[in-house]
């Protein structure tokens, strides 16, 4: 693992959420990626690490998304490992006691207040809203059910050809970044598997289609390019919806990855745009970041508590 030392200002990366932020609402994007930097730190200025406690809360939606991921790892090492791949209700009892710890360690705010780094707080429990937890139940079932009937995983464990996995990302690990024209670029896939000549990149989706999901999976088909030097050619996409059992075969040629970079690029030079020194990322004073204030979005962004644009 190679984490760069820590600068006064935290170092600059691209990333697809970094971009959806910064063209949400510029002030949340200011709080999430400059205004927390420090706060973990206890001689911070309090509101520093205020900020700080506030980028660190995840909505149950989010958990679960995470709760999925994690499992796809410990199943596919599991296959590894034994022949086999966990049972239904192991894969459920699973995602059943990373759920219960969230909600558990939730109710503790003076704990996570003490210690936001160690203790998981709830997006829900912070604002004192209501849980979505019968929504979570159903997903729970058919999520693991479709995870298992997916045509990902029945392509790995049925095979006639050789299968090598080659990625399988585990949210709890840091992930290396690659370099793209000089910057740090996060995109790395759920899932990269290689079926003779074909590598094939694989996102697993928890929630409902949305047509982003096709330009995410345009960047991890670039990543697979740049890191493992892989022509396009031979790079097959596939977006798995685990919700409702369904898959999508993205077809994906040269020109929407040159298509995709040309989009990176220009959101990397709007981001630089918001600094006063690119070479250190130090950004602009808070009020060039013009907050862009809606009832969907302030409900749903952590940083209401701090922020004096909230409709909320
Ligand atoms: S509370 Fe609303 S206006 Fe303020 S940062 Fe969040 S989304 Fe933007």
């Amino acid at each position: 693992m190679n984490r760069m030392a820590i600068g006064p200002y935290p170092s600059f990366s691209w990333s697809y959420s970094r971009n959806s932020s910064f063209n949400g609402c510029l002030r949340e994007y200011y709080y999430n990626y400059y205004g927390y930097h420090f706060g973990w730190s206890k001689n911070a200025d309090p509101e520093i690490q205020r900020i700080y406690r506030l980028k660190k809360l995840n909505s149950l939606y989010m958990v679960f998304g995470n709760a999925v991921q994690e499992l796809t790892f410990h199943a596919f090492n599991y296959w590894s490992r034994e022949g086999r791949l966990p049972t239904i209700d192991q894969l459920e009892s699973f995602l059943r006691k990373e759920l219960n710890k969230a909600v558990a360690d939730s109710r503790n705010k003076a704990a996570f207040i003490r210690t936001p780094k160690k203790v998981l707080m709830l997006h829900e429990s912070y604002y004192n809203e209501e849980l979505p937890i019968d929504t979570i139940k159903t997903r729970i079932n058919c999520c693991t059910l479709n995870f298992l009937r997916s045509k990902s995983v029945q392509e790995i464990i049925n095979n006639t050809e050789k299968i090598e996995l080659v990625e399988v990302d585990n949210p709890k690990e840091f992930s290396e970044p690659i370099t793209f024209k000089g910057e740090q670029l996060f995109a790395i896939p759920d899932l990269l598997y290689k079926k003779g000549d074909k590598w094939i990149v694989v996102d697993w989706k928890t929630g409902k289609e949305d047509d982003d999901h096709v330009q995410q999976i345009y960047l991890y088909v670039l990543y697979v390019h740049y890191r493992y030097g892989i022509d396009v050619e031979n790079i097959e996409a596939r977006i798995e919806y685990l919700l409702y059992g369904t898959n999508k075969d993205v077809d994906v040629y040269e020109e929407e990855v040159e298509w995709m970079e040309k989009k990176m690029s220009e959101s990397i030079n709007s981001m630089k745009n918001y600094l006063e020194d690119p070479v250190d990322n130090k950004p602009k004073h808070m009020e060039s970041f013009q907050a862009s204030p809606s009832s969907f979005k302030c409900k749903t962004c952590n940083f209401r508590e701090v922020c004096v644009e909230s409709i909320v």
